[in-house]
């Protein structure tokens, strides 16, 4: 991560800064693994150049030309995620936890009480929407850890009986369902018919973690993204292209503390 020095830079900045014949600033890297030319981004290296050996250096402005727009609304993107994370500090203890698949934004109270052990106590209060976390709160690393295993039940609660029953109502039946704390996935079905769903869901707008769910219930048909495939999603749901991008933005909702 880099410090929070860096100045934030907006998409139509960027590219007022950086006049069309002008290129973004990048670093070459070669690598053996790689067959192909490839562009890749990130906070900490910036823009990457990565180039087959052999490969002509004499190309690869070309390429970033062309890959113009491509990289300039991803470094916008990175901008966003980097404020994001910044603004919220993952040291520190979350005041809220909003679901918003449950239309539900949970206000969270921390109480020192004298405890000779780690534990940490969560009281659940439903009506009001309050959580009250009791014991020695100065462990954040505890208080973090009973408050994930609060969302991994209401994840197990609420996302066993949803699968349920938009399984029965599209008729794509599975076998068993496990809630799990993945870092990449956000479902995943297995040859068995076993479906893993991450709590993490929990966070997403309903409508995406109901796309999640048609998505995995699809792979106990069709155990690939075929064309067969993305044919039966869209049965269920037409606008899975839109939801299957959003799905791909989602990570960026989830809050710096869960990471
Ligand atoms: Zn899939």
């Amino acid at each position: 991560m880099a410090s929070g020095s860096k100045s934030l830079i907006t998409a139509d900045l960027l590219a007022e800064t950086l006049p069309a014949d002008t290129l973004p600033a990048y670093t070459v890297r070669v690598s053996d693994r790689t067959k192909s030319v490839r562009l890749s981004l990130s906070i900490e290296d910036g823009l990457e150049v990565v180039i087959p050996p052999n490969y002509d250096h004499q190309k690869i402005p070309e390429i970033i030309q062309k890959k113009r727009a491509w990289i300039i609304r991803n470094q916008l993107k990175l901008n966003q995620r980097e404020a994001f994370l910044q603004a919220q500090s993952p040291h520190e203890l979350p005041n809220s936890i909003n679901l918003r698949s449950l239309n539900e934004e949970w206000q969270i109270e921390y109480c020192q009480t004298p405890t000779k052990s780690r534990a940490i106590a969560i009281q659940e209060n439903k009506s009001q929407l309050k959580l009250v976390v009791n014991g020695n709160i100065a462990d954040i690393e505890a208080c973090k850890f009973f408050l994930k295993q609060w969302l991994m039940q209401k994840a197990e609660k609420h996302l066993f009986s949803w699968l349920r029953k938009v399984s029965i109502h599209a008729k794509l039946p599975y076998r068993t369902t496990a809630v799990r704390s993945q870092k990449t996935l956000w479902g995943s079905c297995s040859n068995n018919r076993n479906i893993s769903l991450n709590y993490k869901l929990l966070f997403l707008e309903a409508n995406v973690v109901e796309y999640v769910l048609i998505h995995e219930l699809c792979h106990t048909v069709h155990m690939n993204h075929s064309d067969k495939f993305w044919e039966l999603v869209g049965k269920y749901e037409p606008n899975y292209k839109m939801l299957d991008k959003s799905l791909n933005q989602a990570w960026q909702i989830i809050p710096a503390w869960l990471l």
